[in-house]
């Protein structure tokens, strides 16, 4: 199965995209993933892009659109992958079609406020990527609890450091936002007109976000 994770920053795509590939064996594919990878080894691409990622604002097109190409001409994506923060804008959607076509675009809804909260307080694993969430979620009066490590700042699966993002700084995640706004939002409408679209409660523990989400893999 090709699938798309759409849905603001800090709305769980990463998480539940790697839960999906446990359960299913699809892999999970990340442009933010990539783009840090360039930066962190301090590659050509990784200096031109850093600009852009510290602002919190997309890379350009040329550069995902080539990495992602590369990625998925992988052999482990011939029966299906995740789309991780890809595609970002129409201009993405229109190049990802000539390169393969997908069967399903989940839509992650989670309010603006729940939001924030969840990008401050996210913090990931530099050894093995596990995303935890330091803050506990109250929202009315039900309270989602935080995915906390069992000892503070180390990962429980491998035992590697646990980092807070630069751009999950509250300086750079409102321009984050914004730019989803802009630029990201009208890909809803773009695959609603398509039938490609399921909308996804996305407020929830990730245990009943994924339930929900797997319920429509299985209809
Ligand atoms: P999040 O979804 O939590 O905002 P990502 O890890 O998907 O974070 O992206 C982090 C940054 O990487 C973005 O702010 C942007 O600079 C860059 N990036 C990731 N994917 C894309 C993309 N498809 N197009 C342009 N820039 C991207
Ligand atoms: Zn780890």
């Amino acid at each position: 199965m090709k699938i798309v994770f759409l849905g603001p920053p800090g709305a769980g795509k990463g998480t539940y995209a790697s839960r999906l590939q446990d359960k299913f064996g699809w892999p999970h594919i990340s442009t933010g993933d990539l783009v840090r990878e360039e930066i962190k080894n301090n590659t050509e691409i990784g200096k031109k892009i850093k600009p852009y990622y510290d602002e919190g604002k997309l890379v350009p097109d040329e550069i995902v659109i080539e990495m992602l190409k590369e990625r998925l001409s992988k052999d482990d994506c011939k029966n299906g992958f995740i789309l991780d923060g890809f595609p970002r804008n129409l201009n993405q959607a229109k190049e990802l079609e000539k390169i393969t076509g997908i069967d399903l675009v989940i839509n992650l809804v989670v309010p603006k406020d729940l939001i924030i909260k969840k990008l401050s307080g996210r913090r990931i694993c530099k050894k093995c990527g596990a995303i935890y969430n330091i803050n506990e979620i109250r929202i009315g009066d039900r309270v989602l609890p935080a995915l906390k490590p069992k000892v503070d700042g180390i990962c429980d699966k491998c035992g590697g450091e646990l980092y807070q993002r630069d751009d999950d700084k509250p300086e750079v995640i409102e321009k984050r936002l914004i730019e989803y706004q802009n630029q990201t939002a009208p890909l809803i409408d773009y695959y609603k007109e398509k039938g490609l679209l399921k909308d996804v409660d996305g407020v929830g523990t990730v245990d009943e976000v994924l339930e929900r989400i797997i319920s429509i893999l299985n209809t």
